[in-house]
């Protein structure tokens, strides 16, 4: 959505309430939260819905992405605009006037929504067990010999799959040639320069990590456990790079949250 078109949706907040919940209609009829009834009244001037069958009130966007964000319809507009623009949260807190960790607490929501991850508060970790071994080769100390050894799963900082290849994250103190994973070679893309406490893998050819190193780089501070969320972000802008975000992420943002629906990314315990 360009500039001008976007300036009339996010005029007031009875404006953006509109859209907001025409985009909701849009993603899924909307229910009641509790018992899943179709048959509402509008109430609070359109601020919120009462179920003709259990009696419970509840806003229109309950159970959908932007309902965790609980912020204004014209905040909220307005941060997911600033999103797309590629902002950092502490721009966004000033160019809105919106606390940094409501910032903080939206953009998670925005990650989510793009990764399909659990409601706030749960953890994106997961388990490696099950997988195939990561298998890292060490520099021939006999020329033309080739050492192989398994990746210990606690030396794994994370298995990220991505743009059809995988991203790996192993322990600085282990410096592998490269790693293989899946019957696929990954060599070595950072050996602690721009991630200080990882040596990072990452499939060739896919041209993902030319254009997401820098990014990633802005977000040295970022956990382990929210690391597959920057990822995901990542992800989404490459495959969509050239198209505008902005209605693809509030699409995103007025579905359901329901169960994860792709792969999540891999991060050992
Ligand atoms: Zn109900």
């Amino acid at each position: 959505m360009e500039i001008f078109s976007f300036e009339k949706i996010a005029r007031n907040d009875r404006a953006a309430e509109r859209y907001l919940l025409d985009s909701c209609s849009r993603a899924g009829p909307i229910e009641c939260a509790s018992c899943g009834a179709g048959k509402l009244y509008v109430i609070e001037n359109g601020a919120r819905r009462r179920c003709a069958r259990c009696g419970r009130s509840f806003r229109p966007w309950s159970g959908r992405w932007i309902g965790e964000m609980k912020i204004s319809a014209r905040k909220l507009l307005w941060i997911v605009k600033l999103f797309e623009l590629d902002l950092n949260a502490s721009s966004i807190s000033s160019e809105t006037a919106v606390s940094y960790p409501t910032v903080l607490r939206a953009l998670d929501v925005i990650r989510r929504s793009i990764a399909g991850a659990p409601a706030r508060g749960r953890s994106a970790r997961r388990s490696v067990a099950g997988n195939e071994p990561l298998i890292g080769s060490l520099g021939a100390s006999i020329p033309g010999v080739q050492i192989y050894r398994t990746v210990a799963d606690d030396a794994i900082r994370c298995i990220l799959p991505m743009a059809g290849g995988y991203i790996v994250g192993i322990d600085r103190s282990l410096s592998y040639a490269s790693v293989s994973y899946r019957g696929e070679e990954l060599p070595i893309v950072d050996r602690g320069e721009r991630f200080p406490f990882w040596r990072v893998y990452c499939s060739a050819g896919t041209g993902f990590w030319q254009y997401a190193k820098e990014r990633l780089a802005k977000h040295h501070g970022v956990s382990d456990a929210k690391l597959p969320l920057y990822i995901g972000e990542m992800e989404y802008r490459y495959l969509n790079r050239g198209r505008r975000l902005f209605d693809l992420l509030v699409e995103r943002l007025c579905g359901r949250i329901d169960p994860p629906t792709r792969s999540l990314p891999l991060i050992s315990d």
